[in-house]
């Protein structure tokens, strides 16, 4: 019987063969930082009124990436 080993990205959960390639993924992945600003939509608009509709967050690399509620 022949066991078969795989390495699992922590953050992606993407499978490898090996360590080398599943470190390699992990250090691809940029942490956020903190959060820039956020933004509310008024409270007529969604029944998540109580939460930000879009959030700036400044990763690690300096880039700042702003995420929406579709
Ligand atoms: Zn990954």
């Amino acid at each position: 019987m022949a066991v078969i080993k795989n390495y699992s990205c922590e953050f992606c959960s993407t499978t490898f063969n090996s360590e080398e390639k599943a470190t390699k993924c992990e250090t691809t992945h940029r942490k956020p930082l903190k959060i820039c600003s956020f933004s509310y939509q008024p409270k007529s608009f969604f029944q998540t009124q109580n939460y930000p509709n879009i959030v700036r967050i400044e990763f690690e690399d300096g880039i700042i990436q702003s995420y929406h509620i579709l």
